[in-house]
């Protein structure tokens, strides 16, 4: 099974990536930001607990994180594989998540890097604000965003390094030429 790592800053296209990886190879999708926007509207304990960090911009907790994330999974394993989109966006979670697939016999197949420009980035959530009305999707709250990611998720590039796991790919404006890129490396896997 492939377990693929999407991974960037706020804005980078990972939902977009994500959903062109599915409909090219049949992937499951995780994206741990949708699984908590869901709880949130369906008014959970747990929604409730995550609500004020997503929309202060910071991190929900590792261990509520890591519960989730282990639930969807195993609800997922007689696909062709699974796409892990927002996660992981911690050192701590990245390791729990290599013990995860371990326990069950899987690893991570490659980790899929978004090089997108800060102004780029900025761009697109300012639009995306206006479309889906996200929450988060505000200036202040998109800046501290920027900031939780560059001190608590960017550090994991060198992480998905040591791994030997780590595929970088750049946007220069094309946002098309990034899903044949990415369709290809997947498909040489
Ligand atoms: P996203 O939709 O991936 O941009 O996530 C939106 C928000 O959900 C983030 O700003 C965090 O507050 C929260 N979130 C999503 N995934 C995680 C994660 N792996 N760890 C902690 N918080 C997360």
């Amino acid at each position: 099974m492939d377990n693929i790592v999407i991974f960037g800053a706020p804005g980078s296209g990972k939902g977009t990536y994500s959903t062109a990886l599915v409909k090219e190879f049949g992937y499951n999708h995780i994206s741990t930001g949708d699984v908590l926007r869901a709880e949130i509207k369906a008014g959970t304990k747990l929604g409730k607990i995550v609500k004020g960090y997503i929309d202060q911009g910071q991190l929900i907790p590792d261990e509520h994180m890591i519960d989730i994330l282990a639930g969807v999974y195993d609800s997922m394993l007689d696909g062709p594989g699974v796409i892990f989109d927002g996660f992981p966006r911690t050192i701590v979670q990245a390791k729990a998540l290599k013990d995860m697939l371990q326990e069950r016999g899987e690893k991570i197949t490659i980790t899929i890097n978004l090089n997108v420009s800060e102004d780029v980035l900025m761009e697109r959530l300012l639009r995306r604000a206006k479309i889906e009305g996200r929450a988060d999707d505000n200036e202040e709250t998109i800046k501290k965003r920027f900031k939780v990611y560059y001190n608590q998720t960017y550090p994991l590039i060198e992480w998905f390094k040591n791994e030997g796991v780590l595929s970088e790919f750049t946007f220069k404006g094309d946002t098309n030429l990034i899903i044949k890129e990415i369709i290809e490396k997947v498909a040489s896997l």
